[in-house]
């Protein structure tokens, strides 16, 4: 396995608001969190820190203050070695229940009794995004189940983890592509598709948009955020059959307006919103 050198921050922050930030967070380029009661620690590849980000870092944080005006939001930052990362992380993370039967086990968990009937992803997170913490992948898994029918052909845009795309296979689909941009979680993917042997209807490849084949597909997954959905929803949509649904989630509620307009412009309409705190997932259809 590579190993490679991280960059932790760590902001003072109540746990209230821990989620919120961390969505924005991830949006420049952050990839592991650890919550603390009034502390979060925010990890990224130590090279991505350099003198642009940590701008970027700010500004976003500066922005958060404005409009939480009593939070502290000083940090601290420091380097950070994968061992002492990897301990960390398999001490925080547990089993969650992502959706009403579907459970995210890492692999260092015993399954509960109670939870042996419900669909399992194994997913040991390492450095990616998509351990079913966040609101943002429990909203899609939420409208997956709903929504994922046997025998789809799935686009998973940003996996992650791997954990949605690997969802769809337990839930029948017959192929997913999975893209990430980012290297790490490629590799982190690829080890939970054997985890959870599915790599024989699952592949996943590194890059964006423009190596997507064009295919119809009949599903499309993609738990982004607000600029990426606005920037590629007409490419997404170009690669979805006639009928087919597009799960969006990463949305805050507040952005929703903006999106329902440039959804309308694209002729999907929406057939299903649910919301968790201040996070909204969308299932559209293509007419
Ligand atoms: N699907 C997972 C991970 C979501 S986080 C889950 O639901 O939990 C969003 C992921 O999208 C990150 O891994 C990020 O690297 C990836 N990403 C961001 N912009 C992208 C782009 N333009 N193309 C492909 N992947 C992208």
């Amino acid at each position: 396995m590579k190993t490679r050198a991280w960059f932790q921050v760590v902001i003072r922050i109540d746990e209230r608001y821990q989620d919120l930030l961390i969505g924005l967070l991830v949006c420049i380029g952050f990839t592991g969190f650890v919550q603390e009661d009034k502390l979060l620690k925010c990890i990224l590849p130590k090279q991505k820190w350099d003198r642009d980000f940590k701008n970027k870092f700010e500004i976003t944080l500066a922005k958060f203050k404005i409009e939480f005006p009593s939070l502290d939001l000083s940090y601290s930052g420091l380097i950070l070695h994968e061992e002492n990362w990897n301990k960390k992380w398999e001490n925080q993370t547990g089993i969650v229940e992502a959706a009403p039967n579907i459970i995210i086990k890492p692999s260092w968990k015993k399954l509960p009794k109670r939870h042996s009937k419900k669909l399992v992803l194994h997913i040991d997170p390492k450095m990616s995004f998509g351990t079913g913490h966040h609101e943002t992948t429990r909203l899609s898994l939420s409208l997956l189940e709903r929504f994922l029918e046997p025998q789809m052909k799935v686009l998973d845009f940003g996996t992650g983890t791997g954990v949605l795309g690997i969802a769809c296979i337990k839930l029948g689909a017959e192929s997913v592509f999975a893209i990430d941009i980012d290297e790490w979680a490629i590799e982190n993917a690829k080890e939970n598709l054997k985890r959870n042997d599915v790599q024989k209807r699952m592949i996943v490849r590194l890059g964006s948009i423009s190596i997507i084949p064009r295919r119809n597909f009949d599903l499309i997954v993609a738990n982004i955020d607000f600029y990426t959905i606005s920037r590629f929803i007409s490419s997404l949509t170009s690669r979805t059959r006639n009928q087919g649904i597009i799960v969006l989630s990463g949305i805050l509620t507040s952005d929703l307006p903006v999106l329902l307009k440039l959804f309308a412009k694209n002729a999907l309409v929406p057939i299903e919103l649910i919301t968790e705190n201040e996070w909204t997932a969308v299932a559209l259809r293509r007419m």
